[in-house]
């Protein structure tokens, strides 16, 4: 296994892409390859079956995507792209095949005739069968409607030459072990592999030694040193709300110099500019602005004309300013490493510094990677609320007062109040109230507790420690599952607040796995994982808990899910004793659950209620 540079000096221009690819990631902002771009792509351009050992977050998405429309722009300008997919991408998730798909689409921006078609569970077939009808070049889908359009004909991977698996661990713990099998080895052998997974358990092992040709492997490099004398935090937030936070954070601590990392050079300005209108002496550097400028900036920084430096890590490099007290990573960076350098820019000289890092629900699983590669806890942090906020500016104001009362000669201002209070005969404090105002330029001086909310959620405050771990974590972007152990033999399942036990008509005797029944629930009813609880696996039926009031169109889709082939059937469970019996009422007003063939169940339903119990047809 070869592993990416330590420290990544290689260039876009260094990767063998296209012209057309070049040219969109320079305008969308990127300055450098991640060091999976850089390790994966030159050998994805020579044709080479590559393992990345790479998560979410890290850049792997235009490490696939980016060779992969490189050889699309050769065949196009040969004239020999046809309509039918040359490139397939298998995803966990309907959210990532959606995600993949979108970003796909950006980087083929300049690519004039490449189309990229997601298809994915729990979703209505028509508009995906005319989309395939049309053509694609690029299928982004989950493993189970990738199948389901393979066997009805509606989708042709006869001329497949590209072929990703994203996330493949994840795959197989959602149970698409099979599918994605016969996914392999129903595309042609001359295509190329690319496989990303977080982790390489023995079944991927497996599928790459079964399916992929010498792949080269590629793992990113975990450097391990960060001072100690570094205090490091993270905020869970989703990423609209990045800016109110870093403002409220900015304010409420007291701080000399601060950085900000971000992914992109226009993230620079537009950061630097959302902190400028707030009143903040900021000023953004990346890779575009000349070096003699940058130094000037950074020379800025130094003696305090500015106190917030908004940047890019390769703008960054190298920089040694000891009043830099707080470093934001704004923008989680895409490896371990770019985590440690930036960190790096602050406790010098033997001070001590802050290091506070953004993290999206998307990102759970790079936080861990940075714990596990500093070798250092990084503890949460509460994002400073409305009250902390007014509470700082009252403190901040008055001291301005306090200050200049006893620094400044005041007794030419003085004179002036005393002549405008005896002229107008109006008090001294309303005149004082007066030039406050004038001060702030009709700015309030303090925050309202609108958007409190707003930000709280955003902030996502549940967030639990414990879902950053091990087999918890799994289904990370979506929400992990719940524990899913096994229960005490012949307990009965006890659903969770808001939860009920459903019944489906597929147990041991098919062959199933909690994985399956995951990933069929998760993708064609379009529930996160976290939201299927314990499963029961029975010899002739599974007992799921789901959501207590599932939608139509989750019923709809659920009444077309397979497994292995069988309709899961999926019911409400009468539980031992009926009492979550059948012919409960759901959300969306129809009748489920229950069995005819329990005629003691009916008698029970019908005089409790005095009505006839309406069975599903079967
Ligand atoms: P991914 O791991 O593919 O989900 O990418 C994570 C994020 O990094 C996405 O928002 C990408 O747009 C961004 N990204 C990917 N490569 C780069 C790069 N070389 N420079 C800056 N941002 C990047």
């Amino acid at each position: 296994m070869t592993e990416a540079p330590e420290t990544d000096q290689t260039a876009f221009s260094d990767l063998g892409l296209d012209p057309r690819v070049m040219g969109t990631i320079e305008k969308m902002g990127y300055e450098t390859p991640s060091p999976i771009q850089a390790e994966t792509i030159p050998h994805l351009i020579a044709g080479r079956d590559v393992v990345g050992l790479a998560q979410t977050g890290t850049g792997k998405t235009a490490a696939f995507a980016l060779p992969a429309l490189t050889h699309m722009a050769a065949d196009y300008d040969a004239g020999s792209l046809g309509s039918v997919p040359n490139t397939l991408v298998l995803a966990p998730t309907r959210e990532l095949a959606i995600q993949v798909a979108e970003a796909f689409a950006s980087y083929a921006a300049q690519l004039e005739g490449i189309s990229v078609l997601p298809i994915y569970g729990g979703a209505p077939y028509g508009p995906q069968l005319a989309g395939l009808r049309r053509g694609a070049n690029v299928i982004v889908g989950t493993p189970g409607r990738v199948i389901d359009h393979m066997s009805k004909g509606s989708l042709d991977l006869s001329e497949v030459k590209h072929l990703i698996l994203d996330e493949a661990d994840e795959m197989l713990r959602m149970g698409f072990a099979e599918e994605v099998d016969k996914i392999l080895a129903q595309t042609p052998d001359t295509k190329q592999v690319a496989l990303f997974s977080a982790t390489m358990p023995r079944a991927i092992r497996r599928i790459s030694e079964d399916y992929l040709n010498e792949p080269v492997e590629v793992a990113v490099k975990a450097k391990t040193t960060t001072g100690t004398n570094i205090k490091q935090r993270f905020v869970f937030i989703k990423h609209h709300a990045k800016p109110e936070a870093l403002v409220r954070i900015l304010e409420t601590e007291p701080h000399d110099a601060a950085i900000v990392f971000v992914r992109t050079r226009s993230a620079t300005e537009e950061v630097a500019n959302k902190l400028i209108a707030r009143g903040f002496r900021a000023q953004a550097i990346n890779g575009d602005i000349p070096q003699n400028l940058r130094e000037k900036t950074v020379e800025s920084l130094k003696d305090g004309r500015i106190d917030v430096l908004v940047a890019t890590d390769v703008a960054a490099r190298g920089l040694d300013v000891e009043r830099i007290s707080h470093v934001f990573n704004y923008d989680i960076p895409l490896d371990t490493e770019s985590y440690v350098h930036r960190i790096g820019r602050t406790g010098r000289a033997g001070r001590s510094g802050e290091a506070v890092l953004f993290v999206t629900p998307r990102e759970k699983r790079l936080l861990r990677a940075i714990e596990k590669a500093t070798r250092q806890p990084v503890e949460q942090m509460n994002l400073p609320t409305v009250a902390d906020v007014n509470a700082s500016r009252l403190e901040r104001f008055s001291e301005r007062i306090t200050q200049t009362l006893s620094s400044e000669d005041l007794e030419e201002y003085s004179d002036l109040v005393t002549s405008y209070v005896a002229e107008h005969n109006i008090p001294a404090e309303d005149v004082a109230a007066a030039l406050v105002a004038m001060v702030h330029e009709g700015r309030p001086l303090l925050l309202d507790e609108q958007g409190e909310d707003e930000l709280a959620r955003a902030a996502a405050q549940s967030f639990d420690r414990e879902d950053r771990g091990g087999a918890r974590d799994r289904g990370a972007r979506d929400g992990g599952p719940r524990d899913r152990g096994p229960r005490q033999k012949g307990a009965a399942p006890v659903a969770g607040a808001g939860n009920a036990i459903y019944k489906i008509a597929v147990g041991r005797r098919d062959g199933v796995a909690p994985g399956h029944i995951v990933g069929a629930i998760a993708n064609e009813a379009g529930l996160s994982a976290r939201e299927i609880g314990s499963i029961e696996i029975r010899p002739t039926h599974s007992l799921v808990e789901l959501p207590e009031s599932l939608t139509k169109d989750q019923w709809g889709a659920l009444a077309k899910t397979r497994i292995g082939g069988e309709l899961i059937r999926l019911e409400r469970d009468a539980g031992p004793h009926g009492t979550s019996g059948p012919g409960r009422k759901n959300s969306d007003g129809g009748y489920r659950g229950g069995k005819k063939r329990d005629g003691f169940k009916d008698d029970r339903f019908a005089k409790k209620t005095g009505k006839k119990p309406r069975w599903r047809d079967r």
